[in-house]
């Protein structure tokens, strides 16, 4: 089948396409660049990724929907970066934009099993697929998740001595702050 890859340059994008890619599907990289600032860092991530995995590869840029600024801190009081509810709808949007455009029917992303109700991609995109499918349009769309049984640890002992790890970017600090949760995960790890 012809995936839609929301692509985010991270370990979890890269779990993503590995499990899709060897389940015999042809993945479309979708990287959606809003103005992080590891954002630069973010697109050659993603362009590792899909050089390795995707038959073809497209990065969307979003400029001005930040609200911290390049400067302020990632990371929310927990440790844990949430992105902002409407940057997910955004990324949503663009997804299904896209898959529909091209003759796509699926859509996935990298979201683990912890993060389905912290993060407002799911709910979003749930909710934008199943407007999606009451409208005239012929091709209904699906969305997949295939790290939904996963949690951080199974995710890294499956990319674990991947080619393509060691070129993931998991923080939005630029460098890596080194104190954030995904940094802390990284280096536990032992990836920089
Ligand atoms: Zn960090």
């Amino acid at each position: 089948m012809d995936i839609v890859l929301l692509n985010g340059g991270g370990v979890d994008s890269l779990a993503a396409a590995l499990i899709l890619k060897n389940s015999g599907h042809t993945l479309h990289s979708l990287h959606v660049q809003f103005d992080y600032p590891a954002s630069a860092s973010m697109v050659v991530a993603a362009k590792a990724i899909a050089d390795a995995y995707c038959a073809d590869q497209v990065v969307v840029t979003v400029a001005g929907l930040v609200p911290w600024g390049m400067n302020a801190p990632e990371a929310t009081p927990t440790g844990r970066y949430r992105s902002v509810p409407n940057l997910q709808l955004v990324v949503s949007g663009i997804a299904a934009s896209y898959a529909t455009r091209n003759g796509y029917s699926y859509i996935a992303n990298g979201v683990k099993n912890q993060e389905v109700w912290g993060n407002g991609f799911e709910p979003a995109i749930s909710a934008l697929i199943a407007n999606h499918n009451h409208s005239q349009l012929k091709q209904p769309l699906l969305f997949m998740r295939p790290l939904s049984a996963l949690d951080d640890a199974a995710v890294y002992a499956l990319v674990a001595g991947n080619s393509v790890l060691n070129q993931t970017v998991s923080c939005l600090s630029s460098p890596p702050c080194g104190t954030c949760f995904k940094c802390l995960l990284r280096k536990s790890h032992n990836l920089s």
